[in-house]
């Protein structure tokens, strides 16, 4: 309760009670002195005390070769870090109604150490569920499911084969450690978006990120492939939800990446806690942590990463993510600065779970949900989708203000940040990089315009026309 009030020192993190009322996110990262020294008398902090409990040592203390911490290791014991860190997760997953009992969940585990906290917390909280279940007499409420899936993108950034192979079975060996209940593990090429017959998926992928010139282009439109090949996936699968470890640091670079993309209109639909512009919605439990403190995290838990398939980012993203770094070093409360900055951005309709198909078991969190999340009017549904990264685009009138429209691309409509970093600049090779697409891209496209069109033919028998308005 004591986070609420501006004074206090503890930076803890306490259930509903540390929301900011103005931006709806919590405050951990502003109630903490940002030199990790509480200024209150005879604070046990000085002594090496954690400022929780005020009972065990800080991290400092018991693991100095725990690097990384920042001041959260000169304040809080193993313990209560430990448990800060769940809790932000747990309130982020409760608030959000991001998952129920009757949910298969599938955690995107790229083998960094944000996707292995996310998929260590799932696997706590369906753990939990589990024995409440085992010792709940009725029953009633099953234990929601749990998969891991891990985008392979070799075939685009090559890894030697010995790396590669003890690099696969580490990641299998994580997974089938954190049974009961066991998880499927699905090892999955990105060329697998294009058909089963990876061979033929190869040459069309590798052709198609060799049409993009641009660095940063090519790396977005990865992440894209990335989104769909996940999606696919999950589809297939039976999952219903797909759960990213995207923390506070991730989405601070990309409020920024996307400002310099001019991807202003739909940024506010990256950066929320749950995203169901999918098939399948996606979640993110972990966006109020900081990738320092998930760092520290599996420091403490020697909780194992595989830098293997970790690569630095490029271009415009690869200089936002050193100057974000930067900021942060000079101030460790930057990149929560940069994200409650543009968490004032309105949110879209569909950052929100639906409620159709609730558990009973749900109806305190659809209620808190409706305390701190936006509300069902308050936003209306975009018009259509940019084809490549899915973005909401803004139209007015029947023309796109700001990408590509449908007549000019003949499938669908482009962002302009995709029209100037994926797509060829020569209009006579346009028609070659659309037909390297996959399917699942302009398929939905295509979808999508169908639905428009069935919802303006239904409409449009309504609608008076020019002669018959009785004049
Ligand atoms: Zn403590
Ligand atoms: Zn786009």
């Amino acid at each position: 309760m004591s986070c609420n009030s501006g004074a206090c020192q503890s930076g803890c993190y306490q259930e509903e009670s540390s929301f900011n009322e103005d931006n709806q996110r919590p405050v951990t990262e502003n109630c903490g002195g940002s030199n990790g020294v509480s200024l209150r008398g005879g604070d046990p902090n000085s002594y090496g005390l954690c400022i929780k409990c005020k009972v065990n040592e800080t991290i400092a203390v018991t693991h100095p070769a725990v690097s990384g911490g920042g001041g959260d290791c000169k304040r809080f014991c193993a313990d209560c870090f430990r448990s800060n860190l769940f809790g932000k997760f747990r309130f982020a997953v409760t608030s959000n109604g991001m998952i129920s009992p009757s949910d298969n969940v599938l955690v995107a585990f790229s083998g960094g150490s944000s996707s292995r906290v996310a998929l260590q917390f799932v696997h706590e909280m369906q753990h939990k569920s589990q024995k409440n279940f085992d010792a709940c007499r009725d029953r009633s409420l099953p234990v929601f499911g749990v998969g891991v899936a891990h985008i392979d993108e070799s075939i685009i950034f090559p890894v030697p084969s010995n790396d590669y192979d003890s690099a696969v079975e580490e990641m299998e060996l994580i997974v089938s450690s954190l049974a009961p209940p066991a998880k499927k593990f699905f090892f999955v090429p990105t060329e697998s978006i294009y058909s089963p017959d990876f061979a033929a998926g190869r040459d069309q992928l590798t052709n198609l990120v060799a049409a993009v010139d641009d660095i940063t282009g090519k790396e977005d439109l990865l992440e894209h492939l990335r989104m769909r090949t996940l999606q696919k996936v999950a589809s297939e699968n039976g999952y219903t939800k797909i759960l990213l470890g995207t923390c506070t640091s991730r989405i601070a670079c990309h409020v920024l990446e996307a400002t310099v993309k001019g991807q202003g209109f739909s940024l506010s639909a990256d950066i929320q806690y749950v995203d169901a512009r999918w098939e399948i919605p996606v979640v993110l439990p972990l966006l109020d942590c900081l990738s320092e403190e998930l760092n520290t995290l599996c420091s403490l838990d020697s909780l194992k990463t595989i830098e293997v398939f970790q690569r630095p980012r490029s271009g415009i993203n690869g200089l936002i993510s050193s100057f974000v770094k930067l900021l942060q070093e000079e101030n460790p409360s930057r990149e929560s600065t940069i994200v409650r900055t543009a968490g004032k951005l309105t949110p879209f309709c569909f950052n929100r779970i639906s409620e159709v198909g609730h558990y009973n078991g749900q109806l305190a969190s659809q209620r808190r949900q409706k305390k701190y999340n936006l509300k069902p009017t308050e936003s209306l549904p975009p018009e259509s989708f940019c084809i490549i990264c899915n973005s909401p685009l803004k139209k007015s009138g029947t023309t796109i203000s700001n990408g590509y429209d449908d007549g000019e691309t003949g499938i669908g409509a482009v962002c302009s940040s995709c029209q100037y970093q994926v797509l060829p600049k020569e209009p006579s090779s346009l028609d070659s990089f659309y037909s390297l697409l996959p399917q699942s891209m302009t398929a939905l496209a295509k979808d999508r315009g169908n639905n428009h069109k069935l919802l303006w033919e239904q409409i449009q028998d309504c609608l008076l026309s020019d002669s018959d308005d009785g004049t």
